[in-house]
């Protein structure tokens, strides 16, 4: 008997600068572990970097390269996965204009995360057609390869809930083409930037995987602590420490208790306790940083991964772009 097939899994990220940390946590750490268990589609999202950075629009096709050397350089690994570019897919944009005729205005007004990253993005006019319709493009990224899992955080449920109405609105006016994508709910610990806020690269706050040691042991030295431990004699509360928020993303429990004890009775300075973050962060980002020189030492080999990516997900892409047009008729 064949062994049952492997569920359908997609995933993107706009490649809008080096990823930090909060990338990492937030969904690298699970792409990595995913890739193991289904069939995954990993797509670094250019066309959605394009709704934000269309006035600087030459500054993405260098960072699509910085991103995938992330990637692999973590262990993303393009004999597990279909690593890609969104826009080497053109079937994206065809799938998003059909679907985009579907949609009622208002479901994409109620978007929360609408209104979140127009403010986090202040500085950029982000009032477009094309930026409204982000999360148009986010279903079809995921229906486009019938992926049946999506791996989000809290934060993105109401973009999955988005793509799984306007799937059921497409199967009902049309013919039952695309399995409704479900939530693979991943554990995000929240990670704090430098200043305390989300870590994000427009608040300038973030720690990226490519520092070198020097400039993360600055960081992480200088970064906010709980407030109210204004002496090395005051207590803190670990719960209300942005710096602690690497601790419980990268130190292991036994070490991270010790620490949020010592805290809490004053039993250690802020120094010390940051410096086990800093020890397993250095632990961690070390073998990282040796694969990525490697990477930037040979770039045609990247662009080959990508390329052939490329490929294998258009194939894909095209099989369900003829269901579509035959279904629609057109
Ligand atoms: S001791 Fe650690 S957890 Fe406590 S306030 Fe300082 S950095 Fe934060």
């Amino acid at each position: 008997m064949n062994p049952p097939a492997k569920k359908i899994v997609f995933s993107g990220v706009r490649p809008t600068g080096p990823a930090h940390l909060g990338n990492y946590v937030g969904a690298f750490r699970s792409w990595l572990r995913l890739q193991d268990e289904y069939r995954c589609f990993y797509s670094i999202v250019s066309w959605h970097a394009l709704s934000s950075e269309y006035a600087s629009s030459r500054t993405i096709g260098g960072n699509i390269f910085e991103m995938a050397v992330d990637l692999l350089s973590l262990g993303i690994d393009p004999g597990k996965c279909v690593l890609f570019v969104q826009s080497d897919v053109p079937e994206h944009a065809e799938l998003h204009l059909i679907l985009s005729m579907f949609i009622p205005l208002p479901w994409l007004e109620r978007v929360p995360t609408f209104k979140e990253m127009q403010q986090e993005l202040a500085d950029k006019e982000l009032n477009t057609y094309g930026f409204l319709g982000y999360p148009v493009l986010q279903t079809a990224d995921i229906i486009l390869y019938k992926a049946e899992v999506v791996p989000v955080g809290e934060d993105q449920e109401a973009h999955l809930e988005l793509a799984r109405e306007v799937t059921r609105r497409f199967n009902r006016f049309v013919a039952p083409v695309f399995p409704e994508p479900q939530t693979l709910l991943t554990e995000v610990p929240r990670l704090a930037g430098t200043d305390g806020r989300k870590m994000s690269k427009s608040f300038g706050n973030a720690v990226y995987l490519k520092d070198p040691p020097e400039v993360i042991r600055e960081k992480i030295a200088t970064m906010v602590t709980d407030t109210r431990r204004k002496r090395r004699s005051d207590p803190g509360d670990p719960d209300d420490c942005p710096a602690f928020t690497l601790h419980r993303a990268f130190v292991a429990r036994e070490v991270r208790e010790e620490l949020a004890r010592g805290c809490r009775t004053a039993g250690i300075g802020c120094l010390e306790c940051k410096r086990a973050a800093i020890d397993a962060l250095l632990g961690f980002l070390g073998p990282y940083q040796e694969k990525r020189r490697a990477f930037e030492k040979d770039p045609g080999s990247v662009r080959e991964i990508l390329a052939e990516g490329g490929r294998r997900a258009r194939e894909e892409a095209k099989r369900t772009m003829a269901e579509v047009r035959d279904r629609l008729g057109l």
